[in-house]
């Protein structure tokens, strides 16, 4: 298994700042690096903003208790059941606790901290030929030993890791985390062409290993293609919505509640965008079209497979799943 201590990041922005939360969450010295000193303070107060959040909720979770059972059921608690339950749901990440894994994070403008990184995460702006350039030095100042990662959405991997040199390409890969990663646990890892598959399997194996503020992280091994799996099928979704909206079927607010109250989405498709952001997403749709995916939705063969097939889903106890194994 690949023995990750430290990491080093490229870019405090969004994404940079919020991976390294993770990281040094879990025990990892992190290492973070941005263009110029107002970036990585920036991006050091994000980090202290989610830790201070998560301990924020820790801190209340015990009172949240008590006044949803009180509430709920329009009892008033004894002093010795509000004491069980303060015990019961003591803060498991404490202001000492956030001050430990914040130390674990150092900002810097230099390559300096970078001599003893086990793995770098690349999360700069999504531009090629600034993500080449970064790789480029990045080549000439780490160790050989070191894994390169990409948090790319939609850059193509190989593509990427031709700007370093030969050797160093069977241990670059896309590790795409999504946003926020302190709550949202999946991680797309992407073998570039010349990436050695031992080092796949290490790289998921560590990542599993990984936690965020509510779950184990859920790496995922995805071949390379334009918007890897998920931002594939938001590309479908996020112009479908558009066009229901823009067709006047019906408004944004009533699109989402659909979507939430009629498919059990945690979140409507706007809401989604909003989150992600639409500059994220235009320039994901754009580097997919760039990528050859057509714009015209090409039929699916499975679905009339599983037609015919009669594999319907769970009523025919076969669908894309197999039920057959649950029921007795
Ligand atoms: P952001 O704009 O918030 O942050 C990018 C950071 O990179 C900025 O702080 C910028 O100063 C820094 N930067 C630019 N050039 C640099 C350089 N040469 N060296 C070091 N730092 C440099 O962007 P973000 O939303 O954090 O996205 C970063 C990457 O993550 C992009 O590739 C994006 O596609 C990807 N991503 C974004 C999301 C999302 O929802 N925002 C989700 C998954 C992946």
């Amino acid at each position: 298994m690949a023995f990750i201590e430290k990491v080093g990041i490229i870019g405090a922005g969004a994404m940079g700042s919020a991976i390294a939360e993770v990281m040094a969450l879990n025990g990892k010295k992190v290492v973070i690096k941005d263009i110029n000193e107002e970036a990585v303070q920036r991006g050091l107060k994000t980090i202290d903003g989610i830790l201070n959040d998560l301990v924020t909720f820790h801190e209340g979770k015990a009172e949240a208790e008590i006044r949803r059972i009180e509430d709920g059921n329009g009892i008033t608690l004894t002093e010795e059941q509000k004491a069980a339950i303060r015990e019961a749901k003591k803060a498991t990440y404490t202001r000492e606790r956030a001050a430990r894994i914040r130390a674990n994070i150092k900002g810097t403008t230099s390559y300096d901290d970078f001599q003893d990184v086990d793995l770098v995460i690349e999360a700069a702006v999504e531009r090629m030929d600034l993500k080449k350039a970064i790789f480029k030095e990045l080549d000439n100042v780490v160790p050989r030993h070191v894994i390169f990662a990409t948090n790319t959405s939609a850059l193509p991997i190989t593509e990427l890791s031709s700007a370093v040199s030969p050797s160093r390409r069977q241990r670059f890969l896309g590790m795409h985390f999504f946003n926020p990663p302190y709550t949202l646990p999946l991680i797309e890892v992407i073998p570039a062409l010349d990436t050695n598959p031992g080092i796949v399997e290490e790289t998921i194996q560590f990542l599993e290993e990984l936690r965020n503020h509510r779950f184990p992280m859920q790496p995922i091994k995805v071949k390379e293609c334009p918007g890897f799996v998920v931002n594939r099928i938001l590309g479908r979704v996020f112009p479908e919505a558009a066009n229901i909206l823009e067709e006047g079927i019906a408004s944004a607010r009533d699109i989402d509640k659909a979507m939430k109250a009629g498919a059990g989405w945690p979140m409507g498709p706007f809401e989604l965008a909003d989150m992600v952001g639409i500059d994220v997403i235009y320039h994901v749709a754009k580097n997919m079209k760039d990528m050859g995916v057509s714009e015209t939705q090409r039929k699916p063969l499975i679905m009339d497979q599983l037609y015919h097939a009669g594999r319907l889903g769970k009523k025919s106890g076969r669908g894309f799943y197999d039920y057959t194994a649950t029921e007795e």
